[in-house]
């Protein structure tokens, strides 16, 4: 019985150094340097997370008080917009920043919707229904993201900031024939920060206006997590229906 217990114990030992060895191995001979580059290589950009932007509350100001402060500062008064090829802004439109009337606001994008405030720079769209002054910040710049596409269910938002790091970082990921690829095909990389701003509460889905088939994400039986499970069973893992209900 002695004897086994020390060839086992000699028997470990020799396993202990032969993992070792294989450790010292893995470690000089593949560089994880490169690896982990690879692994984020702006070719896969397209299927990493990017962080959440930073949601910016501008804050409310005063037209009254603004224009107050120009007389001072200036020794006269900051002039209302003079109309220019006969498109006025609607007189219903008002600054969401600062208050300032339709008189003060410019139309920044030839009757498309986009107003500027002459009063205190704000740019915002008058048709915009749901107008939120929040402002979206790229996390790694500190610039206002863009709104670059609305799609039925989202909105993308870009940082389009040529400096940004994160641009910058993914462009130095490129390799050569990367690089050259994307000169000519831009729109196959995602080299700068995006965000998608889903429009839809998932939640709260009129399932009136979906395909058939179509059901609601509430359950009164079971809690969200059963639903999570269900759809790693079946899209992550390629389960069946049915080897997913025996899972579960
Ligand atoms: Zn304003
Ligand atoms: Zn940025």
């Amino acid at each position: 019985m002695n004897s086994i217990i020390s060839y086992l114990l000699l028997y470990n030992q020799f396993l202990i150094s032969t993992i070792r060895q294989l450790i010292m191995f893995i470690v000089k001979t593949i560089p994880l340097n490169d690896f982990k580059d690879n692994h984020f290589s702006p070719k896969y950009q397209k299927f990493t997370v990017d962080a959440l932007p930073i949601i910016k509350k501008p804050e409310k100001l005063n037209y009254k008080i603004l224009l107050s402060e120009y007389q001072s500062k200036n020794g006269k008064e900051l002039k209302p917009v003079k109309s220019r090829g006969g498109k006025s802004v609607p007189s219903d439109a008002i600054c969401p920043r600062c208050g300032a009337l339709h008189n003060y606001l410019y139309d920044n994008n030839g009757g498309r919707g986009q107003l500027l405030c002459k009063i205190c720079n704000f740019r915002f769209d008058k048709d915009k229904e749901n107008f939120s002054s929040n402002t979206l910040i790229c996390p790694y710049c500190g610039c206002a993201l863009l709104k670059k596409k609305s799609r039925k269910f989202f909105n993308i938002h870009k940082c389009v900031n040529m400096k940004c790091p994160f641009y910058l970082d993914s462009l130095k990921k490129l390799s050569p024939e990367e690089l050259e690829e994307f000169k000519n095909n831009k729109y196959r990389f995602k080299l700068h920060y995006i965000y998608r701003e889903l429009t839809i509460d998932f939640f709260k889905v009129d399932l009136s206006s979906m395909p058939k088939g179509s059901f609601s994400l509430i359950f009164r039986k079971f809690p969200h997590h059963v639903m999570g499970l269900c759809l790693t069973y079946h899209v992550n893992l390629g389960l069946s229906t049915r080897a997913t209900t025996r899972a579960l």
